[in-house]
C-alpha cells in the first residue's frame, strides 16, 4: 500500500536537517547552470512524487503544479509514470522555494539509502548520473551527522508505510554496484555513523574504509559541464 499524505507529513517532520549548516550548496552549482541550482531545474531533474505526497503538498502550498513536458525527451522521461503511483511535478523555481514545502526528493537529493547485497541499509550513496553537476557529490565530506540521521529515520518511516520502497532502493543500490563494476571503479558510501567507505567493483559489494583525504580528491570532478 502506498504511503498516505499523513505518512508523508511524518516523513517531512523527520527530514529537516540540511546536508550542511555551513555550505549553501545551491550557490556552488548554480553559477554553472545559468544561475539556478541544478536539482531545482526540470531541465536536469524532474521531481517525481507519489500521488499521496502531491495531495499533501497541494494542501500546504500553491508552489507545486503538474509538470508540463517541454520536449520529446521530457515526454520520454515521464512516460513510464502513466498509471503508476507517481507523477511528475514542478515547483515555481528556486527564487520561490518554501523550505517547509519541499518534496521528499528535494530534501534527500543527491542521496538515496544505500543497501548492502544482504539487505542492510548501511548508509547513503549518491545519484551517480549527477556527478560533475552536483557540487555535493564532489564534496561528500561536508555532509553532517544530523542529515544522515534524518535520512535513515525518514526512510525507516517510508519503508514502514510501504515495503516496496525498500525493494526500490535495494534495486537502486544493486544497479549502482553494477554500473561501477562495469566501469571498474569504486564508489563512496557515507555510513550511518558518518564514517566513509568505498564499495569495491566486481567484489560482490565489498566495503572498505575510505579516508577523508581520498574523498576530498573527488572535488577535482566538479564541475564537468559539457564533458
Ligand atoms: S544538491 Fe547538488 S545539484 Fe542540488 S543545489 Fe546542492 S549542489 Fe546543486
Ligand atoms: S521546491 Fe525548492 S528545493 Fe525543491 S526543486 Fe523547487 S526550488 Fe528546488
Amino acid at each position: 500500500m502506498a504511503p498516505t499524505p499523513k505518512d508523508y507529513d511524518n516523513i517531512y517532520k523527520r527530514l529537516q536537517a540540511p546536508i550542511s549548516k555551513v555550505y549553501d550548496c545551491g550557490k556552488k552549482c548554480a553559477p554553472y547552470n545559468n544561475g539556478e541550482p541544478v536539482c531545482c531545474t526540470t531541465g536536469h531533474a524532474i521531481p517525481i512524487v507519489e500521488h499521496s505526497e502531491y495531495k499533501l503538498l497541494k494542501s500546504r502550498t500553491d508552489m507545486w503544479s503538474p509538470f508540463k513536458p517541454k520536449s520529446a525527451a521530457d515526454r520520454a522521461e515521464i512516460a513510464d509514470l502513466k498509471g503508476s503511483d507517481c507523477r511528475a511535478v514542478e515547483c515555481k523555481g528556486a527564487r520561490h522555494c518554501e523550505r517547509d514545502n519541499r518534496s521528499m526528493a528535494c530534501r534527500t537529493f543527491p542521496f538515496f539509502p544505500y543497501f548492502s547485497p544482504d539487505g542492510e541499509m548501511v548508509g547513503l550513496a549518491t545519484y551517480w548520473s549527477f556527478e560533475g553537476q552536483c557540487w555535493v557529490i564532489s564534496n561528500l565530506t561536508i555532509v553532517e551527522q544530523p542529515f544522515i540521521d534524518d535520512m535513515m529515520a525518514s526512510h525507516d518511516l517510508l519503508f514502514a508505510a510501504d515495503e516496496d520502497w525498500r525493494k526500490t532502493y535495494r534495486s537502486q543500490s544493486a544497479t549502482m554496484r553494477g554500473v561501477y563494476s562495469r566501469k571498474g571503479k569504486r564508489f563512496p558510501v557515507i555510513g550511518r555513523d558518518g564514517k566513509y567507505f568505498w564499495v569495491l567493483p566486481k567484489s560482490g559489494g565489498k566495503m572498505i574504509p575510505a579516508k577523508k583525504a581520498e574523498l576530498m580528491e573527488l572535488r577535482s570532478g566538479f564541475p564537468n559541464f559539457g564533458e
